[in-house]
């Protein structure tokens, strides 16, 4: 990669009407930090249109109101066509298929969004897309039609880095992994990250790679080449977390805005603008959530009846899925660990869940001290007092948010960027454990234990309120991330004038 001399400063803080177009890939990881930036900048006065795909759109309309505004619309694009998909491929040609079908359905309408067809009152044309950094179809077709482009990356800034150092790993002979190798062996040649990553810590679709011609490289380089596409990139994340990683790839890519924790900054400015996010707000719905299904509000009287810090909160995301075996070893070791549980568990999560038996031993301990619900409000829960530590995936929107609220984690990664993001949280930021690639009864227990009692947990739990007041900082006036995000604004509306940057 070609290191680049551009500065990242901005051109213009010009007010006039700038039209941002935020399109985003149809997931809950996604769908979260991208809707809290198109709030923000629809608050700060960019005309702002947020496009998703249909069936996302509806799942949110649920939750949230999504009546336009004054600078704040919603739009769609149709969904991708899933039919026709074979359920045995891998995923790697799932993704690839998914990719193609978005690109065939979705091009045409995301056009005309994009040349604004049915622009109406005093909206401005689209000055400026912000396009999701692993939406292939959407940051070349903006492209296509001269309309600046930034791609907002929605993972972190590590495991980024990590995906970009694919070639350096394939000529060393790191990618694909030999048959016969150490997943404990310190990786190499990654600028930055120098004794951080072992093998097992690569990200998810690099272990996957079984051969040169492989359809991850594909993907991966794909990924990696949309990352310099763009006039700029943001991420949903914060100096401080990166302090050497990020001047390092702000010399090989286009300007880099890190304005996280998104859901932290949101909460910052509508406090600033209580005013005018009242007066936007349709009664009886929450303004502020992203929610693509329906939270489980009745955990929150359980926790309400716990006592300070005493609680584990597990979940595993939106997409992971576990076999019945793993499964039945988490359950075993949170009842043997003896400290109570909060378990969000999606329907979909456990493959032959219907075939498990029960025993009593995990009824009783569960019946004692834990509660079992499918989705819960997951920012109240951490932040709620009850809260001890969070067995978590180790998705990048999870551990922000991990973070945020000072809790200490577990981490049990599934694969992509989850496999770098537990391996920071563990070795570099210090918050938490890398349980990876072992869920046995025995190391779950030990592991909670180790994050829930005596020194062990006095040590995670001060580092991890340490980090919590970084992220905080962050986003207050002055702090890097507000500030950036001041930046961020002021490029775009530079857009309005001369239609780049
Ligand atoms: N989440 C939630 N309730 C739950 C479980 C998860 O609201 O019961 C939210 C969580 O707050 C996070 C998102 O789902 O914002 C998951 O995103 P993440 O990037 O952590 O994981 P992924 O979507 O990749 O599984």
């Amino acid at each position: 990669m070609e290191k680049n001399t551009s500065s990242s400063s901005s051109s213009s803080s010009s007010s006039a009407a700038a039209h941002v177009l935020i399109i985003c890939f149809p997931g809950q990881g996604h769908v979260t930090p991208m809707l809290s930036l198109a709030k923000l900048l629809s608050f700060s006065g960019v005309f702002t249109t947020f496009v998703n795909t249909e069936s996302i759109h509806r799942r949110l309309s649920s939750s949230s109101d999504l009546t336009d505004r004054r600078r704040l619309r919603f739009r769609t694009v149709p969904d991708p066509l899933t039919g026709g998909v074979d359920e045995e491929l891998g995923f790697s040609s799932k993704f690839i298929n998914l990719q193609e079908s978005m690109r065939s359905c979705s091009t045409e309408p995301y056009k005309k969004l994009l040349l604004t067809e049915e622009l109406t009152g005093e909206w401005p044309p689209v000055t400026c897309v912000i396009a999701d950094g692993i939406l292939f179809y959407a940051i070349e077709v903006a492209g296509e039609v001269g309309i600046p482009t930034l791609v907002f990356r929605t993972s972190s800034l590590s495991s980024s880095w990590a995906y970009a150092s694919l070639r350096t790993f394939m000529d060393q002979g790191i990618i694909p992994f030999p048959e016969k190798c150490d997943m404990d062996e310190i990786v190499k040649g990654v600028e930055g990250m120098e004794g951080i990553l072992r093998r097992r810590d690569l990200p998810g679709f690099m272990k996957m790679v079984k051969s040169t011609e492989d359809n991850y490289i594909k993907i991966i380089n794909g990924i990696n080449s949309l990352l310099i596409n763009g006039k700029a990139l943001i991420f949903n994340s914060f100096d401080a977390l990166d302090p050497t990683l990020l001047p390092i790839m702000s010399s090989y890519y286009p300007p880099i805005f890190t304005i996280g924790p998104l859901h932290l900054l949101t909460k910052f400015f509508n406090i600033s603008n209580e005013k005018e996010q009242e007066q936007e707000k349709e009664p009886g719905k929450n303004s502020c959530s992203s929610s693509l299904r329906q939270e489980d509000h009745a955990c929150m009287t359980w926790l309400d009846n716990q006592p300070d810090k005493s609680v584990v909160y597990v979940t595993f995301g939106t997409v992971a899925v576990m076999s019945l075996e793993q499964f039945t070893e988490f359950w075993h070791g949170l009842v043997n660990s003896g400290h109570r549980f909060l378990w969000a568990m999606r329907e979909d999560m456990v493959k032959g869940k219907e075939e498990m038996e029960v025993t009593e031993e995990l009824e009783e301990g569960t019946k004692e001290r834990g509660c079992m619900v499918e989705w819960v409000p997951q920012e109240e829960v951490l932040a709620h007092r009850a809260v001890g530590c969070f067995l978590t995936h180790s998705g990048w929107n999870s551990t922000l948010e991990g973070m945020v609220a000072g809790v200490p984690m577990i981490c049990f990664p599934y694969f992509s960027d989850q496999m770098v993001n537990s391996r920071f949280v563990s070795e570099v930021w210090r918050i938490g454990l890398d349980m990876k690639d072992t869920c046995d009864r025995n190391t779950v227990e030990r592991m909670v234990r180790e994050a829930m009692e005596g020194e062990s947990a006095l040590e995670l739990r001060n580092s991890a309120a340490r980090m919590a007041d970084l992220a905080r900082k962050s986003v207050e006036k002055n702090g890097t991330s507000c500030a950036n995000f001041e930046r961020l604004v002021s490029y775009i509306k530079s857009t309005a004038l001369t239609g780049s940057s």
